[in-house]
């Protein structure tokens, strides 16, 4: 997979050189190109943005140097061929964005080649993104509802997610099963608590289950704990759940965790229900 990302500050991707990513480039299974956008300056001041029609605190990036940033790192690959019909798809971080999820990340996963476009200040002038938008896929993306100074952050972000999808990248490719969120029989339920040696730390024993030997039991126990961990957490997914993806056993769970089933089949709780 190829990413391009386009930046004021390249020394924030730093990181892409470091841990699953850094050996994922190591190894060639992800081409990563970081483009300093005020390469494509070209004023004294390498000057990226201005200040905001019909006035407004803060400054808009311009329209110019994204144009032929954006430009460059496309041809680039053109040429090389590496384009052809799973083109590239531009991803523009922004808290205004579709969110960024584990089921986008796989999405994501599957295309070839991503460019990013970081921004900063309030973001980049609207008529860059409606040029691209007619030329390849453009997602935008938040990463949560909270506000950045900048997208590189985000980038960081969404290409962890991105590249430990890819085939080869994990060592274990069995790792991202039982993820939370992964997509299969632990969907929408978050990862339950996890153990190591020694069985015994501070006092504090592993649960037995664990070392029982029997993959029946230890399964249903790791499912009974997702839906502990999500019932605490992210009460909106069990609401949200299918509820013909629940066998006896995870409706007794969640009957202990204090939640009702509606004629509709959805789970509901009482505001008060404690958690157990
Ligand atoms: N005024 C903008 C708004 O409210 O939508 C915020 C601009 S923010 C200060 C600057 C840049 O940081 C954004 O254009 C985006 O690239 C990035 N950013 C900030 N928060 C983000 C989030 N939650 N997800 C993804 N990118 C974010």
């Amino acid at each position: 997979m190829r990413l391009d990302i386009v930046t004021i500050f390249p020394e924030y991707l730093e990181p892409l050189n470091v841990s699953l990513v850094g050996k994922a480039r190591a190894r060639g299974q992800l081409d990563v190109r970081v483009h300093d956008l005020r390469r494509w300056t070209y004023d004294r001041h390498h000057t990226v943005d201005d200040t905001p029609y019909g006035g407004g605190p803060g400054m808009v990036m311009k329209t110019e140097p994204w144009g032929e940033a954006l430009d460059t790192a496309l041809a680039d690959g053109y040429e090389a061929g590496a384009g052809g019909p799973g083109g590239p798809a531009l991803v523009v971080p922004t808290p205004s964005g579709r969110p960024f999820t584990q089921e986008l990340a796989v999405e994501l996963s599957q295309r070839p080649w991503l460019l990013f476009a970081p921004a900063r200040y309030e973001g980049i002038d609207r008529r860059v993104v409606d040029e691209y938008a007619t030329r390849m896929p453009v997602y935008e993306v938040s990463i949560g509802d909270y506000v950045l100074a900048g997208g590189e952050a985000a980038v960081l972000v969404i290409t962890e997610a991105v590249a430990r999808l890819l085939p080869g990248v994990l060592g274990n490719a069995e790792s991202h099963r039982d993820d939370s969120f992964a997509p299969g029989a632990m969907a929408d339920l978050l990862e339950g608590p996890v153990y190591t040696k020694p069985p015994v730390w501070r006092g504090r024993e592993i649960p037995d289950v664990l070392v029982s030997g029997h993959h029946g039991r230890i399964a249903r126990w790791r499912r009974d704990e997702a839906f502990r961990r999500t019932s605490a957490h992210r009460p909106d997914l069990i609401e949200r759940c299918d509820p013909a993806a629940l066998d006896k056993k995870d409706r007794e769970m969640l009957s202990i965790l204090g939640w009702r089933q509606g004629p509709d089949g959805r789970f509901w709780r009482d505001a008060d229900a404690v958690e157990q």
